[in-house]
């Protein structure tokens, strides 16, 4: 049995303060009712050290929402993934459909901050996923294996150990408007079955959560699949009551 793994991803939203009053509220609601799932939230990067201070890492564990893909120097700006391991952080968000259009990262790219995140300690939740256009034509089955194939097919089983797939078309990505369970379900049976290509022991392991618009009303339906291990929640996540009853 796989476990299901539900993350927020709070995006550029939330000063400090807020952040530090969002994060204990979750932590103080998942308290009260233990969650029977891995919970992450995943928050920029002035928050990690101290929302990592916060939380309760047998309930919550915290995310950044990017690393650099250089190790370390030179990189006005940059946080390496050692940087963000230093804070407390466990995870990392990498390959989001937000820094592909607008951050311009490329497959080669979220490859090296991967690589560089698994060698630093970091679990990586990548993200794949279609366009609108994409998914019109047809498209999302060849987007999501090449954006597998780019970036992380070449991992070890070992390694794969430390990944963890969201699938998140375009779409439904702050939309209001999610894929269908079965839109879904499709797709990440696709990803699967790609992925036991490699090796049948990773796919069956490996968790696949599924990103786009999940809220509190639609999450249970779409838990039922039987490949969707979860959710990467962006606006659903920045309230806690809300977050919390996609936990439970
Ligand atoms: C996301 O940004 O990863 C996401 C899924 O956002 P939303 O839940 O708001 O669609």
């Amino acid at each position: 049995m796989r476990k299901h793994i539900v993350a927020g991803n709070w995006k550029m939203n939330k000063n400090l303060q807020e952040g530090i009053a969002l994060a204990t509220e979750i932590n103080d609601l998942l308290k009260a009712e233990k969650p029977n799932c891995e919970v992450i939230i995943g928050t920029p990067f002035i928050h990690l050290a101290k929302v990592s201070e916060v939380v309760d890492h047998s309930l919550v564990a915290v995310s950044a929402e990017n690393c650099a893909d250089k190790a370390s120097g030179a990189y006005t700006g940059e946080v390496s993934a050692e940087m963000v391991k230093s804070t407390g952080a466990e995870y990392v968000i990498l390959g989001h459909s937000e820094r592909r259009e607008y951050y311009h990262e490329t497959p080669a790219i979220l490859k090296e901050k991967v690589h560089l995140a698994l060698a630093n300690g970091l679990k990586v939740i990548f993200c794949i996923g279609e366009s609108l256009a994409q998914r019109e034509a047809g498209e999302q089955e060849a987007v999501c294996k090449a954006e597998l194939e780019g970036s992380v097919f070449h991992l070890t089983p070992e390694q794969w150990k430390n990944v963890v797939i969201a699938y998140e078309p375009i779409w439904a990505i702050g939309t209001g408007k999610s894929a269908t369970p079965a839109q879904a379900q499709a797709v990440h049976a696709f990803i699967r079955g790609h992925i036991a290509k490699k090796s049948q022991a990773v796919a069956d392991q490996v968790i696949i959560q599924y990103g786009g618009s999940v809220n509190d009303a639609n999450a249970a339906e779409l838990f039922t699949q039987p490949d969707i291990d979860g959710a990467l929640v962006g606006g659903a996540s920045l309230k806690a009551p809300a977050f919390a009853v996609i936990v439970k």
